[in-house]
């Protein structure tokens, strides 16, 4: 037989390997295959040693064009990974026709590091010890004594189906001992199994409890969501921050769970949202509770991924990467935060998560549950042409917790020198007097954006990129250094103008370190004085260590931190009781982005960051510093009318012919060589402009994107729209073939269908 294998390589090429002694059941398999040539000793004179690869096997075919002198054959089978399933094979499938991206890529890039490490000849099948009850165990389960709990809970799981060791020693606290006597009564028999082998289980006890009754919009979500249980369905939860959408989820889950299904929970970004994962864990006390994320050391996240793989995980919660984790027993897929930009993914194989979550729902018939606050405009739309489902949730579920009162402070009036109003920080001391804490939301990082000759405006800026250098403190024991927040780029800050000489170079605008200083300084000096206030500052550069933001917002829930200062890594997923007051400093800078984009992005934010405040007992409120108070964005916001926004904004996007009501693709193209990347894309316009005929294609004119050069490319893009995507794919499936075709390798180029960033 020959298998016919893709590789994680940018080719859209199917490879022919020999497969000698594999069938049709191979379909699906991981395989090892020499690829490539590996290094020869000049004059050697034996064969050539050759590389080897991991690659998914699609099709199992009897000839092949390849003469056989040039057909190799596959080294062996991956161990331990079971097949790919059809459903699963069908997503990488759609994914490769939508996104217009090699097959390969997408189904072997995004698994755990571990997996791909391909071992050099095949290994066998790794043996596993399984435990089995016999039919003397089922029968003495019946007449046992209540006093043997070890052996009976034991012998209970096993009632269900045969289990690993390894997870008997998971579940039970003395699994061996237990194991040893429930064997020696011949209630078990233990057996060597071959892992890819072992029947797929669960436990049919979750461990499932709820802590409150559920109110009647949450037990109208959660009735909706299981009734849907075993076809396609798509929900939009929405309501505020603390109105109960967790346990609307957790709920769903258990009845998931209990169907014998399995769970897969894709939130924006794992370090961030802890307080969710723990309630996760804790809430299904029984449950096969994994976590996959890329931040994950590589054994723990090759166990994750097989255990999803098995069936042997109840609930998977991952980022973004986990939507393509295998999982043979799937029943529900929760998106939480589905408005989030973490979703997208912005290099390689572009991908949207939600979107691909809900082609998986409704190709593996279960129901797919997105919540949040501030529903993304294209979410919505879905909504109002009735594709999705919307079940509102109106108060927040804890009675006391009213909405915070939200005010702005008119910075056309009030004077802010370091980014902070003096009325900010009286409000911030008052609220640390009472015992309470606060929180300033500043969305940029470093000392300052820009730092300024004052007598000849000279501006640092990165030699790479087209971008300004950020002035960073950091420390602040010599002069601060300028970063570029595009590259790596990374230098000392200068003493003197190098244009004119200047010493004095000032820093323009703030950042969450001056926001910090400014702060430490006015609440210093405050009168009346206060004492000491603690101030903790969360932006990338203060938790780069690993743990260090846990380590900041668990000091926060203990209250040992009276004032956060920090970037949106702030305006996610964590529940501080005593925090009451939100100073949002510098919002403006959002609503004149070049991205049509940028204003849904900040009313989410600020409606997100708003929600931090008063979550429990005590009443929250939240200060906006703006020059633009009458915006219709702040409006909204201030009368936690998200909903009010959604609508002005719709409809500006229906008259402007945008997304949602249209439907876009960008080519992005970089190269060292600006003409090189001129003359591609010029030629890809001209194709392009050649090809539409009557249809409800337009294809723009290529620019430069924002940022026009970064690390030492030139950058250039190219915008597709269409009125449908069915438009779009048709137009993308015969222009990107000529792209393909031009083959200038001075060029890089992807296409990035429903692009996030324009
Ligand atoms: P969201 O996910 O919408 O932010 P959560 O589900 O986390 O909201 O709920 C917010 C708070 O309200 C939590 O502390 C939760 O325990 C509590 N809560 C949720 N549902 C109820 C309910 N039906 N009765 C009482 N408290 C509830
Ligand atoms: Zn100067
Ligand atoms: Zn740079």
């Amino acid at each position: 037989m020959i298998a016919r294998i893709v590789l994680d390589l940018p080719l859209t090429t199917v490879f022919d390997f020999a497969a000698p002694g594999l069938g049709g059941d191979a379909i699906g398999r991981l395989a090892v295959v020499p690829f490539g040539a590996g290094k020869r000793r000049a004059g050697e004179p034996t064969p050539t040693p050759t590389k080897t690869q991991i690659g998914l096997i699609v099709e199992m075919v009897e000839t092949t064009d390849v003469p056989p002198e040039k057909l190799k054959a596959i080294i062996g089978l991956v161990p331990r990974v079971a097949a790919f399933t059809a459903a699963d094979m069908a997503l990488f499938g759609f994914c490769a026709r939508y996104y217009h991206h090699p097959l390969g890529q997408i189904a072997l890039g995004g698994l755990p590091p571990l997996l791909k490490l391909a071992p050099t000849r095949a290994e066998p099948d790794r043996a596993v010890r399984v435990s089995e009850i016999t039919d003397a165990g089922r029968a003495a389960l019946a007449t046992l004594p209540s006093r043997s709990v070890a052996q009976r809970s034991m012998l209970e799981m096993l009632a269900h189906g045969p289990v690993a060791e390894v997870e008997l020693k998971r579940r039970h606290l003395r699994a061996t001992s237990t194991l040893a006597q429930l064997v020696k009564k011949a209630w078990v028999v233990v057996r060597e199994e071959a892992a890819s082998n072992i029947p797929l289980k669960h436990s049919a006890d979750d461990g499932f409890f709820s802590p409150h009754s559920l109110n009647a919009e949450q037990q109208t979500a959660v009735q909706a969501i299981n009734a849907a249980h075993g076809s396609f369905a798509s929900f939009l939860l929405s309501g505020i921050t603390g109105s109960g959408k967790t346990e609307v989820y957790l709920h769903a889950i258990h009845h998931c769970l209990l169907q014998g299904k399995q769970a897969l929970v894709l939130v924006p970004e794992i370090n961030l949202t802890p307080a969710f994962v723990r309630a996760v864990s804790q809430r299904f006390a029984h449950a096969n509770v994994v976590e996959l994320h890329s931040g994950m050391s590589n054994v723990p996240r090759l166990d994750a991924w097989l255990a999803a793989q098995r069936g042997e995980a109840d609930i998977l919660i991952g980022t973004r990467l986990a939507v393509f984790t295998p999982m043979p027993r799937l029943g529900l897929i929760v998106v939480d935060e589905e408005h989030d930009a973490s979703f997208k993914q912005q290099e390689g194989f572009r991908y949207g998560a939600r979107d691909v979550a809900v082609f998986r729902a409704s190709n593996k018939l279960c129901p797919v549950v997105m919540g949040s606050a501030t529903a993304s405009l294209e979410t919505l739309q879905n909504v109002a042409q009735k594709r999705f489902t919307q079940l509102t949730l109106t108060a927040r579920a804890v009675a006391q917790a009213a909405l915070p009162k939200i005010d702005f402070i008119d910075l056309n009036i009030e004077r802010a020198p370091d980014g902070i109003t003096s009325r900010l920080v009286e409000a911030i001391r008052d609220t640390v007097a009472r015992g309470e804490q606060a929180l300033v939301f500043i969305n940029r990082r470093g000392y300052a954006p820009a730092l300024v000759c004052a007598q000849c405006a000279w501006m640092p800026e990165c030699t790479r990129c087209s971008a300004r250098m950020v002035f960073h403190r950091g420390g602040g024991n010599n002069g601060g250094q300028l970063k570029c927040h595009h590259c790596a780029a990374q230098r000392r800050a200068p003493a003197a103008c190098p244009k004119c000489g200047s010493h004095e170079l000032v820093a323009a605008g703030s950042g969450t370190e001056r926001v910090e200083e400014a702060l430490e300084a006015a609440l210093a000096s405050s009168v009346p004085a206060v004492p000491p206030i603690r101030i903790a500052r969360v932006d990338r550069d203060s938790t780069r260590r690993r743990g260090s933001a846990e380590k900041i917002f668990s000091a926060a829930a203990k209250g040992e931190v009276d004032v956060l200062v920090g970037t949106q890594m702030l305006a996610k997923g964590h529940d501080f009781p005593k925090l009451t007051l939100v100073g949002v400093v510098n919002a403006d800078g959002g609503m004149f982005s070049a991205d049509f984009r940028a204003a849904e992005r900040l009313a989410a934010q600020l409606m997100q960051v708003a929600g931090r405040a008063g979550r429990a007992e005590l009443p929250g409120r939240v200060l906006i510093q703006t020059r633009f108070a009458t915006h219709p964005l702040y409006q909204a916001v201030a009368s936690h009318d998200y909903n009010k926004f959604a609508q002005i904004a719709l409809a500006e996007r229906e008259h402007a012919h945008l997304p949602p009501f249209s439907f876009l693709a960008l080519l992005r193209a970089e190269s060292r060589n600006k003409e090189a990347l001129a003359d591609f894309m010029q030629q890809a316009a001209k194709d392009a402009h050649a090809m539409r005929g009557g249809e409800d294609v337009s294809v723009w004119d290529p620019v430069p994107p924002t940022l026009a050069r970064k690390a030492g490319f030139e950058r250039r893009q190219l915008m597709i729209q269409a009125g449908s995507r069915r438009s779009l794919q048709t137009f993308l499936a015969t222009w990107l073939p000529m792209v393909r075709a031009q083959k200038v390798h001075a060029v890089k180029w992807v296409i990035d269908v429903d692009p996030q960033d324009v």
